[in-house]
């Protein structure tokens, strides 16, 4: 993925609560230098590479997308205004039937992410019955082609959707899952030993879907393979009421707990929603090390809750921005995910002083997302010795305009096309605000053809009388 020799020249560049305009050398996909622009320069320091000028551009480091789901965006602006567990019942009757549906979805998702600032994509891979290895080598696939950071989880579980919300103590059936809990890890070590390719920005990670649908030894074998090969983990966690409930159902205590217990957590574990934690819970994520990843859009989307996103800060537990798949959100526009995962949380304290700053919400969506996947000493920063992984955003855009604070401006307005250029680990994936490494033109014309046939859906409605009895809805 690396580029030698690349010099960006009088860019600016946020340090504390200031700008300074800086000069950044990029050499062998890292960043070699950061030294203050006197705007006398002329020639490249190397001798060798390219200039691009940072005139008029605000440099940050690129953002982690730090959970979705890809596939998902054939299905945005479909699912009807439903909670996660029905809106899950209509998503599994719509799902992508082909490994090529899966690879155009993964370039859509990378294209977006790129295009709002992310560098690096977690992508919480839903794949096709049946096709499962196919599935991950179209997403891994369109990742390279892109040249995104990607982590790619594949969504793993041994129970069905039904299972995944409590009995309330109504006697019910339950059904095998279709792959058993040995062919999937077997399936996991597959995919590590063909597509686990840190050097090329590919990484693996082991991410069942959520303690609701796994039983412990899928968890302990996830806990096993990610030890093994110094993978990422990665699973949704305590996202709605349901789950909690399900969790005390199960387990006869919280879901973290049980995640802890197992070993799940640590340093290199990112969980996904985190919205029905209990004061305890958060207390053993910060004491693991492990990230909470705020989706706040889907979290809305399905009425789960809002995040306690400041606690979680205040105890010193790291947080990181997803968008969540496109189905719950309905987009990847990670600086949008930025602006209401901040200003979402100022309706909740009056406490002014701990509201989530637009250069903070920068931190958490760079920093906190590298933190996260265990790349936290080289990923994240404009550092020297950091990955060059960088965005720079064109400040001459009328939604940028007029020019006050360059970054509350970029969270907190509605920018516009302003992602000027990208670079991962040195090499430029966005020029003049175009993707370059992939034909975006014909993207849009295989979306277009492609427009998907919805089959009848059933599943909701088999569930939907047992979920409003737990909720306690009336009929
Ligand atoms: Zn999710």
């Amino acid at each position: 993925m690396n580029a030698v020799g690349t010099e960006i020249r009088g860019a600016l560049l946020p340090q504390g609560e200031s700008d300074t305009a800086v000069n950044v050398q990029i050499e062998g996909g890292a960043i070699a230098a950061v030294d203050a622009s006197t705007g006398q320069e002329t020639s490249p320091a190397s001798g060798s590479g390219s200039v691009v000028s940072g005139t008029n551009k605000l440099l940050l480091p690129g953002f982690v997308n730090a959970h979705t789901h890809s596939s998902e965006m054939w299905q945005r602006g479909l699912i009807p205004m439903l909670p996660l567990e029905l809106w899950l019942a209509d998503l599994y009757d719509t799902s992508p039937m082909e490994p090529e549906m899966i690879y155009l979805s993964a370039l859509g998702t990378a294209v977006e992410t790129l295009l709002s600032g992310g560098t690096t994509v977690v992508d919480h891979l839903a794949m096709i019955p049946g096709k499962e290895l196919e599935s991950v080598e179209a997403a891994v696939r369109a990742y390279r082609d892109v040249g995104i950071r990607a982590f790619v989880g594949p969504l793993i579980q041994d129970s069905n959707l039904p299972d995944s919300v409590p009995s309330g103590g109504i006697p019910r059936e339950t059904q095998p899952y279709p792959m058993s809990t040995d062919a999937t890890l077997d399936f996991m070590k597959t995919v590590i030993d063909k597509f686990h390719a840190p050097e090329d920005g590919i990484f693996i990670m082991m991410a069942p879907t959520g303690a609701q649908l796994c039983s412990d030894a899928l968890l302990e074998g996830c806990v096993a393979l990610s030890d093994r090969h110094s993978l990422c983990r990665h699973t949704h966690l305590l996202e709605t009421k349901v789950q909690q409930m399900h969790a005390y159902e199960k387990y006869g205590h919280s879901a973290v707990e049980h995640l802890h217990q197992l070993g799940f957590l640590g340093d290199r574990t990112s969980l996904a929603h985190c919205v029905w934690l209990t004061e305890a819970d958060t207390q053993i994520l910060a004491t693991t090390g492990s990230t909470a990843v705020h989706n706040p859009l889907s979290n809305l989307r399905l009425g789960s809750g809002i995040a306690p996103i400041l606690k979680y800060r205040q105890a010193g537990i790291n947080v990181a921005f997803g968008c969540d798949g496109a189905a719950s959100n309905d987009s990847q526009d990670v600086l949008e995910v930025l602006k209401i995962g901040s200003i979402l949380h100022n309706t909740t304290t009056f406490e002014y002083r701990d509201w989530i700053s637009p250069r903070a919400a920068v931190q958490m969506a760079a920093q906190g997302g590298a933190t996260g996947l265990g790349l936290g000493d080289r990923l994240g920063k404009v550092a020297p010795g950091y990955s060059a992984d960088l965005v720079l955003y064109d400040l001459t855009s009328l939604s940028l305009l007029p020019r006050t604070d360059p970054v509350g401006l970029l969270v907190l307005g509605r920018p516009t096309q302003v992602v000027d250029a990208v670079w991962v680990a040195g090499k430029p994936v966005v020029v003049d605000g175009n993707v370059t490494t992939v034909d975006v033109e014909g993207l849009t014309q295989a979306l277009l053809e492609r427009q998907q046939k919805f089959p009848s859906l059933t599943t909701r409605a088999e569930m939907e009388p047992h979920y409003r009895h737990i909720m306690t809805l009336a009929d």
